[in-house]
């Protein structure tokens, strides 16, 4: 019978996994118990709504045999099974796995250790094995058969003999290596030692043959060792236990089983209430943004059982979107497994819980804030966009939640502060919290329009995130201290009497603002300026960082910025102008281009003609 050929991506992580030179090789055994496990669900649900089949809990369960002799380790379970057609989809290809579409993505830059941390599913026991075989009968079937592989070069399927449903999942081990020890994986102790590490809380039974010495029956000393069937895990699953029995790296070790990221968990909460809802949950803050979090694929949500039975994989009515970076689950009594989706989404229980959940996600970044600021800066540096985007949306809604968690970079610290350390730092005099928006940290600290701010000594916040100045728009003011950008019209800081233009000064820049036309709203004199001659300000809500940020969306709602142009009247620019306004028209409007343009270039702002610009740069020259 002729070989068949794996598809052409699976054939990529075969190649990787049997080179594999990735240390965690035992991670197979979790991965195998975890589709038994799956395919043991899958009767289990069957039973729900199909009254012919009954679910008795003897009949369903995992075994792992080691036969050292002949260094076979076999997985069984007594399952849903897979058809002939089943072997041939499953097994041949890896159809939806989340892992290889990163791994395509991102170039396997990282080289192996995504295998580990993402775990690759059945895949996954071609580390250890030389032969991989698969016998499955699938349930009410008549027939079963026998898949098998050595590797890269394809598969064969074939009728076989199997009385029950289910399936065996045959290795042959590899032989010992001078880097790894394959024998191992053949010792009782070991499989038994990493069954419970990472298969622990699995519903099912998980049984091996463990050898003891045992009193011969009838003797006073004469001892003989005998095999006997034992269940190794404890089947309770790791939110039921007591918090005091687990430690951190169970709570690593499930978030890595449930593949809920391939990080590892910044923070990990656990929560068990009996309140007007009882319920457990265990969730997650990851440590590093999802590579898919900011765009529309990212799908929020927390895995949903009712009393230890998955109803629902990503349940996103639990999480609101501020928070959507949070993985877990939960699981409640009070909530029926038959309920569907719809009535699921105006579930009284449900909303309770989802409001509690949200209530402790808010005090665990509160208290990682207040505790672990550099793990919190972690956080932030991954998640903190979400946040700012939260505070924007619902038309403010959420501004309470979250306000006192932003973190933006200061001039004064040059590191990240919070609103309330800005405030603590403000002198008496100072009315407002400033903020200046720009591209880049560096492009932001050469802005001209900060001049006078910093000449007070007061402090800055810089906006780099595009998100930032509308969450600020929409929180208005944080403990009743107003925002104000440092292109705002009114700083609100008193400047001295002498910067009044003369009447001649009025008449220049009136004729500035004529030659400039519907361009500027106004030039004027400025208050702000120290050293520069120029600067562009705005009027009104819409300032020229948010006109960019809106001019890059997809269905550009062509909002303009009123700007207004600002010259340095103590600035010999000025004397230039005002030269020019008595003694040459031409040049005068010549030298009003050439300052408005330099004024956007400093903004960032593209300038409409750079071949006329430079044509008049060279002209003065
Ligand atoms: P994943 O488990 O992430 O879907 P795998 O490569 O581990 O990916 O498995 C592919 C598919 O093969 C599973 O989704 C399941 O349908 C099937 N499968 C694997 N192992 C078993 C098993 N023991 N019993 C029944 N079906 C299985």
């Amino acid at each position: 019978m002729a070989k068949k050929q794996f598809k052409a991506e699976s054939k990529r992580l075969l190649e990787l996994m049997i080179n594999s030179i990735y240390t965690h090789k035992e991670i197979f055994v979790r991965e195998l118990i975890s589709n038994a496990s799956d395919a043991l669900d899958k009767i289990y649900y069957k039973t729900l709504t199909d009254d012919s089949l009954t679910f008795s809990k003897e009949d369903y369960f995992i075994k792992v045999t080691a036969d050292k002799q002949n260094r076979i380790l076999t997985i069984s379970d007594t399952g849903i099974g897979m058809s002939k057609e089943e072997l041939d989809d499953n097994l041949g290809v890896i159809a939806k796995s989340g892992s290889l579409a990163f791994k395509k993505e991102h170039e396997i830059q990282d080289g192996y250790d995504i295998i580990g941390q993402f775990g690759v599913g059945f895949y996954s026991a071609f580390m250890v094995s030389d032969t991989v075989t698969v016998i499955s009968k699938a349930l009410g079937a008549d027939e079963a058969y026998k898949w098998e592989s050595r590797g890269i070069d394809g598969y064969n399927i074939v009728p076989w003999e199997k009385e029950t449903s289910g399936t065996d999942i045959i290795l042959k081990i590899k032989e010992n290596t001078e880097e790894e020890n394959y024998d191992d994986f053949l010792e009782e102790y070991t499989l038994r030692t990493i069954i419970k590490k990472y298969s622990d809380f699995i519903r099912y039974p998980i049984k091996m043959d463990i050898t003891t010495r045992k009193r011969k029956e009838g003797t006073e000393d004469e001892y003989e060792t005998v095999s006997e069937e034992q269940t190794v895990n404890s089947m309770v699953p790791i939110w039921k236990k007591n918090k005091s029995e687990l430690t951190a790296q169970d709570y690593e070790n499930f978030y890595t089983e449930k593949r809920y990221g391939f990080d590892k968990p910044l923070k990990y909460i656990h929560i068990s209430t009996d309140g007007a809802v009882s319920y457990n949950a265990i969730l997650y803050i990851p440590e590093k943004t999802p590579y898919d979090f900011y765009t529309k694929d990212y799908e929020k949500g927390l895995e949903l059982y009712s009393s230890g039975v998955l109803i629902m994989n990503k349940s996103a009515d639990l999480l609101p979107d501020y928070f959507s970076f949070v993985k877990g689950m939960v699981d409640s009594e009070d909530l029926s497994l038959n309920i569907s989706r719809e009535i699921l989404q105006h579930n009284r229980q449900l909303n309770l819980i989802a409001k509690n959940i949200k209530s402790k996600i808010q005090k665990e970044l509160e208290s990682l804030l207040k505790n672990d600021r550099e793990k919190y800066e972690t956080f932030y540096y991954s998640f903190g966009k979400q946040l700012k985007y939260g505070i924007y949306s619902e038309f403010g809604a959420n501004k309470d939640v979250l306000q006192s968690l932003l973190l933006f970079h200061s001039s004064a610290e040059k590191k990240l502060v919070t609103l309330d350390e800005y405030i603590s730092r403000m002198p008496e005099e100072q009315k407002y919290i400033y903020y200046a928006a720009g591209e880049s940290i560096d492009r932001i600290e050469k802005l001209p329009q900060t001049e006078v701010i910093r000449d007070k000594g007061y402090e800055i916040l810089y906006f780099t995130d595009d998100v930032d100045e509308f969450a600020v728009k929409m929180l208005f003011a944080y403990k009743e201290k107003e925002f104000r950008s440092v292109s705002a019209k009114d700083l609100g800081i008193d400047t001295e009497e002498t910067d009044t233009p003369q009447e001649t000064a009025k008449e220049l820049f009136a004729k500035m603002r004529a030659i400039l036309s519907d361009r500027v709203k106004d030039v004027r004199a400025s208050k702000r300026l120290k050293n520069h001659p120029v600067c562009l300000s705005n009027e009104g809500e819409l300032s020229i960082e948010m006109e960019k940020i809106l001019s890059t969306m997809p269905n550009n709602p062509n909002l303009k910025a009123e700007k207004v142009l600002e010259i340095n009247i103590n600035h010999n620019v000025f004397n230039a102008l005002e030269n020019a306004f008595e003694n040459d028209k031409e040049k005068f409007a010549l030298y009003t281009e050439l300052i408005y343009n330099q004024a956007l270039l400093i903004e960032g702002l593209p300038i409409s003609d750079p071949l006329e610009f430079t044509n008049n740069i060279c002209k003065i020259m």
